[in-house]
């Protein structure tokens, strides 16, 4: 079985995540997002609006323009859950052809854990040294043992497809996994998620250290609105509606008004009498003269106009 290849990210004791290859990235969720437009005829900061805008509103199919194939080595417990996912296409190493190797996993003492009592599907609190040495002796007594009968009935000629059944899911397999950018981040967002195994989790966060270089703005718009947006229930939204005082909202709107006359100048610099109207028009209600005050202040946070006013909607949906 394959070593862990210099340009792989070493993954537990002895798997790894490897890019392979990558087709596209940002340009291309750009590029099909706008079909005909083709390359080279946006600004780097417009195709980073664009590519957030999908994001936000699920706009999914332009990221399943890029791909990404990787070369992965997992025991097999992880492939398991790993190929729950179903849109990846997949080429597994074969233990009906080739022979199995001697190779296992071995949970570090450190991820040796109970039960967790309120999560049953997680582990919880410090086992002491002698139960960990008695886990670690258990999984290389097990490893050794089945694997001496299944080199003993190879050797006697017992096909190898019959004969693997004797290994523990522990053992090492290995495969060439390929997905694109849309089902991949669904994967992440599952796997590298704090309620998903650990073991699988750190093949998740070595995948996404590839998004991350290969579609930049894609990852950071999947960051702020999947991995750090949030989504209300209609009754968390009731709550809001009843619990909020307007005021506080009235506050938020205010600010909402400010950022986006902000970002508007920026985009197109306005002179400087055009600057309160512009305000107004945004639902701004400061006087003229605390306008002045705050816009001087040089605090006003710059945004997306796009984002800014779908906020405001949201903010004036609660309101009512
Ligand atoms: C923390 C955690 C705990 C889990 N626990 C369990 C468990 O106890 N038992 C268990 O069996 N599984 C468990 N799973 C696996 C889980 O139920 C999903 O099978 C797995 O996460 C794959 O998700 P998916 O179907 O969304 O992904 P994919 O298979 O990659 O599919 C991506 C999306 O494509 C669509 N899709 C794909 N195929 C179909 C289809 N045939 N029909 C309709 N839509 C489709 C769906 O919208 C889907 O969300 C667990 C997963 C996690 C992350």
């Amino acid at each position: 079985m394959t070593q862990v290849p210099e340009d792989a990210i070493k993954c537990l004791d002895k798997g790894f995540v490897r890019l392979v290859d990558s087709m596209g990235g940002d340009d291309a969720i750009v590029q099909a997002a706008r079909v005909s437009y083709g390359q080279g005829t946006s600004k780097v900061s417009q195709d980073r609006g664009l590519i957030r805008y999908l994001m936000r509103h699920r706009h999914t199919t332009p990221f399943e323009m890029v791909e990404f194939k990787f070369h992965c080595k997992m025991p097999i417990f992880v492939a398991r859950q790993w190929v729950r996912h179903r849109t990846a296409n997949i080429n597994e190493y074969s233990l009906r052809y080739s022979e199995a190797r001697d190779e296992f996993y071995f949970p570090d003492p450190e991820h040796i854990q109970f039960q967790s009592a309120l999560n049953k599907q997680g582990r919880s609190g410090e086992v002491p040294l002698e139960l960990k040495q008695k886990v670690l002796d258990y999984f290389k007594e097990i490893s050794e043992r089945s694997f001496t009968m299944y080199q003993e009935l190879n050797e006697e000629g017992i096909a190898r497809e019959l004969a693997r059944s004797l290994l523990p899911v522990n053992i090492y397999t290995e495969w060439y996994w390929k997905n694109d950018l849309h089902n991949l981040l669904h994967f992440i967002g599952l796997r590298s998620d704090s309620h998903a195994q650990y073991e699988i989790r750190v093949y998740s966060d070595a995948m996404a250290v590839s998004v991350k270089a290969v579609a930049p703005f894609a990852w950071e718009a999947y960051q702020d609105y999947v991995v750090h947006g949030m989504r209300f229930s209609r009754i968390e939204q009731n709550l809001l509606e009843k619990q909020l005082p307007p005021r506080v909202v009235d506050d938020i709107l205010e600010d909402v008004a400010y950022q986006i006359t902000a970002t508007m100048h920026k985009n197109k610099p306005r002179a400087e009498a055009d600057l309160y109207p512009l305000y107004q028009e945004q639902g701004g209600s400061d006087s003229e003269e605390d306008f002045k005050l705050k816009w001087d202040s040089g605090e006003i946070e710059i945004g997306n106009v796009r984002e800014l006013r779908e906020f405001r909607s949201k903010l004036k949906k609660i309101k009512k």
